[in-house]
């Protein structure tokens, strides 16, 4: 007896069949051979239904059935599901038939009279070829799954290059649907043109199909979408062989670049944009360079001239001479503060201003700036009122301001810089619409050139937004806004292409307008006969300098270099009582003098007067107690009296603790007269 081979699992087999004697042996024979049974089942209809509920492993058909439907008929609606294989059971079957059969696409034929090793064989080759397509069924779908969730595109051609594969990134790139594309030549799908010159370029399917070798990476090509947009790709393909080196197809895998050059050019422009900040920073110090010296210069020439003008002795004429060098070293001297002020050199010290007076002192500048094609116009509020701000910062902001009208305007224009006060009470009032209400001082500064698109309007104050290409560094108006918001004010834009565009700066009004940070000490003597020691290295400043303490009375000792003063400092006598030193010095800066001075003579005063300041000197030196700075170039009014009022500050402490010792120590003062100072 015929037994089957894997009694490990029992596969069960529907058996379809209308004659019951043949029926009925089968079911017997089927039994003994260690098979599960369904049915038997006589009719088309409930084959189909019972095949579908309960999956059987084999269905074991007669092709002729009574009724409506035939066994083949049946088999056909049963094999839309491809999980069940047919065996047909036939006797002497037509060629029509068999061909109706054939397309079921079943598993085997059994010839009737029903032979037992017949049957045998050909319910296990059905079971085996069922278990193999069941293999191949779950690697497609592990292959498909894989090729839906790669980022790639592929698409897969048989050897004629028709497309039999596409995952959704292909879909997506190149804009077809698989439905549509199964079947056609792969160049109408996948349209490839070179970067630049956009002439077609070989399909890579094509070239792997004729090689019958891979075709490797390439980019600079461009995927001519269905939608006609160009999408950069890299690409790569490769023949599909069988086992014996016959070509049945090609796969292509190709990759959207869109992203990777977004970061190429992001990185490209941070570059760039470094470049310029490193520009700037360079123009930064060669400006602030470029002012030290002036600075010394200056401080030679308006003190000679201011110290010429006290000889009342020289005739009218010599001295209006005098006056003129004056006023142009004045004139001057205001020149490298801007550029000072550019290069973010000055102390940042917020003060009580005016902008009224900032702007009066900008107006030369920014005339010369905007040049006669622009008509400006300023128009001040008589009774405007002030702010709390940096002035150097605030000239920065208008400066930039300023600049970016000028060259809107390229063809010239009107520019108006306007004050005035203003009381907001309601949110939704003026266009400060975020303004908290209160009352405020306003600066506008309106152009005539060509305004913004609202694209551009929303981006300006981003840091290195700008549409000037190379020749902008972005920086400009990301400076004002940083610079008026940390002044706690608001910025806001009002412009439109065609509309021209205006800048409105909304600063906190200053209720309280308190004294200003420098006491004027009017009236109060500016001489004096202490001994300051003075430490210059440009010898024409020295003289200068010396000549305008010791014209106010004051003992000066010279030195011209930090190491230099140091030995001053140590030897007993005569007692000193300020430093006067530059800050940029060769060898020994001021501020490291400032320090050993100090270990010294711990109290002295000390003044520093520089060219200008950067910030260490900020963070380290004038910070500290009875330390203070002056910018040069200085007159001899401002030096006297900066001298005088650190001296006086000084000598009213020293005061004050001599008296709390002297009180301490019941009258009797352990202070020596010589260590006063
Ligand atoms: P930059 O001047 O270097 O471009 P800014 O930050 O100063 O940088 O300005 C950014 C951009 O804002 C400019 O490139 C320009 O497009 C726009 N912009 C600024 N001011 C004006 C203005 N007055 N009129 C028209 N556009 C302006
Ligand atoms: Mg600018």
């Amino acid at each position: 007896m015929q037994k089957r081979s894997n009694p490990a699992i029992i596969p069960r087999i529907l058996i379809v069949e209308d004659e019951p004697a043949v029926a009925a042996d089968l079911v017997e024979r089927l039994t003994r051979m260690g098979f599960s049974v369904l049915g038997p089942v006589d009719n088309a209809d409930e084959a189909v239904r019972i095949a579908r509920r309960e999956l059987p492993e084999i269905i074991l058909m007669d092709v002729r059935l009574k009724g409506a439907k035939d066994g083949i008929e049946a088999a056909a609606e049963i094999r839309l599901d491809p999980n069940h294989p047919v065996i047909y059971l036939t006797a002497h079957s037509d060629k029509a038939t068999l061909a109706r059969a054939m397309k079921t696409t079943p598993c085997g034929y059994v010839l009737k009279p029903i032979r037992e090793e017949g049957l045998l064989v050909a319910i296990e080759t059905a079971l085996h070829l069922c278990a193999q397509e069941k293999n191949l069924r779950d690697s497609e779908s592990r292959y498909s799954a894989t090729l839906a969730s790669i980022v790639d595109g592929v698409i897969a051609t048989d050897e004629s290059g028709r497309v039999t594969f596409m995952n959704p990134v292909a879909e997506e790139l190149t804009g077809w649907k698989f439905s549509e594309a199964q079947g056609r030549e792969v160049e109408q799908i996948l349209q490839l043109v070179d970067d630049v010159e956009r002439t077609p370029l070989k399909n890579p399917v094509r070239a792997a199909l004729q090689q019958r070798a891979p075709v490797l990476l390439s980019d600079a090509k461009l995927l001519m979408g269905r939608d006609g947009r160009g999408i950069p790709v890299e690409d790569n393909a490769a023949p599909i062989t069988t086992h014996a080196g016959v070509v049945i197809g090609a796969v292509l895998a190709f990759r959207d670049l869109r992203s990777r050059r977004v970061t190429e050019d992001a990185l490209h422009k941070s570059e760039e944009q470094l470049h310029q900040s490193q520009k700037l920073d360079a123009i930064g110090r060669l400006a602030g360079g470029v002012a030290h010296d002036f600075n010394n210069l200056l401080t030679i020439i308006n003190g000679c001239a201011d110290l010429a003008l006290d000889d009342t002795s020289l005739n009218e004429a010599t001295r209006d001479f005098l006056r003129d060098i004056a006023e142009a070293g004045q004139r001057a001297g205001a020149l490298t503060s801007q550029l000072l002020a550019f290069s973010r050199k000055q102390v940042m010290a917020p003060a009580v201003l005016n902008l009224n007076t900032v702007l009066k002192e900008m107006e030369g500048m920014v005339r010369r700036i905007v040049k006669e094609d622009v008509l400006l116009t300023l128009s001040l509020s008589p009774s405007l009122g002030c702010v709390k701000a940096d002035q150097s910062q605030i000239e920065q902001v208008i400066m930039n301001l300023v600049v970016n009208a000028r060259e809107a305007m390229y063809d010239g224009g009107r520019l108006t810089l306007r004050t005035f006060n203003t009381e907001l009470e309601r949110w939704d009032q003026t266009p400060a619409a975020q303004v908290t209400p209160g009352r405020y001082v306003v600066l506008t500064v309106a152009d005539t050139g060509p305004g913004m698109a609202a694209d551009v309007r929303d981006r300006v104050f981003e840091p290195f937004f700008t549409t000037k290409k190379s020749k902008g560094t972005g920086l400009g108006l990301a400076t004002v806004h940083g610079i008026v918001t940390q002044s706690g004010g608001k910025i806001y834009i009002d412009s439109a292409p065609g509309q021209g565009t205006t800048f409105s700066i909304y600063l906190p009004f200053l209720a309280k307008v308190v004294a200003l940070q420098e006491p004027q000490s009017e009236g109060r003597p500016r001489i004096g006969n202490e001994t300051i020691l003075l430490v210059e290295d440009n010898d024409g400043v020295l003289l200068v300098l010396s000549t305008m303490l010791r014209r106010a009375g004051y003992r000066v000792l010279q030195a011209r270099c930090g190491t230099e003063a140091v030995e001053i400092c140590e030897r007993p006598e005569p007692p000193i009582h300020l430093l006067l030193t530059d800050v940029v010095m060769p060898g020994m800066g001021g501020l490291e003098l400032g320090k050993s001075v100090r270990a010294l003579l711990p109290d002295i005063p000390i003044l520093y007067l520089s060219g200008y300041i950067d910030d260490t000197l900020l963070r380290d030196g004038i910070t500290e107690n009875n330390s203070s700075f002056l910018q040069k170039p200085v007159t001899p009014d401002v030096l006297a009296l900066k001298v005088r009022q650190m001296l006086d500050i000084y000598q009213q402490e020293q005061r004050e603790s001599h008296r709390e010792s002297y009180d301490r120590s019941d009258g009797q003062s352990r202070r020596g007269a010589g260590n006063s100072v």
